[in-house]
């Protein structure tokens, strides 16, 4: 795998989320702040310096860069606990439950295999924490969520190389996205619709 052929994480996660945000995000560089990334912001902040630490006996690195060459993946992990038997289990803070939990799980996999690459050992669990509730959800990596992360992969790096934007989903998972006002969803998809009854050209972002 070529250093340009590598992808972000985030990537993956903005794609299961919408693949529309994740092209205004990776192709268009688009990026516009609201009350959930201004949260999230704030919190990474406090995670993303690099440090490591004991508690409690388990070494824990924070802000650690992490690659798999197999699938071409690199990203940050917030955190990374270390057992005593050398096993890594990645933590990704959250400021919400915003996003729905198959976005963030996917994020978490892809963390692990990438751990798994790195350290040459089996990861099989990880754990989301959610700032609001203090609350930590653990996630099991099984085959489904492994392939999962493969084939986002591969659609990713397919959407990336079009370098074109779907259209928008224009559903419950609009109103909180902190790209709405660029991506006016529910405009654009009444237009669209509108379009393909009544004129035979595309809307940006229809295909
Ligand atoms: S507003 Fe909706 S369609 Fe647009 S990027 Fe966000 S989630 Fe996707």
């Amino acid at each position: 795998m070529q250093g340009d052929d590598y992808v972000l994480i985030s990537a993956l996660q903005h794609y299961a989320y919408c693949p529309r945000q994740c092209a205004l995000i990776h192709v268009e560089q688009t990026f516009e702040e609201n009350l959930f990334t201004l949260r999230g912001q704030r919190i990474h902040e406090r995670v993303n310096v690099p440090e490591y630490e004991l508690i409690e006996g388990v070494r824990v690195e924070r802000a650690l860069p992490l690659w798999c060459h197999r699938l071409g993946l690199t990203g940050i992990a917030d955190a990374v606990e270390f057992a005593s038997d050398g096993t890594p289990y990645p933590v990704e803070y959250k400021s919400g439950a915003r996003k729905p939990r198959e976005a963030d799980d996917l994020q978490l996999c892809a963390q692990a295999v990438c751990l798994e690459e790195m350290f040459d050992r089996p990861v099989p669990t990880g754990a989301i924490f959610h700032h609001a509730s203090k609350r930590r959800r653990e996630v099991q990596f099984d085959a489904g969520l492994r392939s999962q992360v493969e084939e986002t992969t591969h659609k990713l790096r397919l959407l990336l190389a079009a370098g074109t934007v779907p259209p928008p989903v224009a559903d419950a998972r609009c109103p909180t996205c902190s790209l709405i006002e660029t991506c006016m969803p529910y405009a654009l998809k009444d237009f669209s619709q509108s379009a393909k009854t009544n004129a035979p050209f595309q809307v940006k972002g229809d295909t």
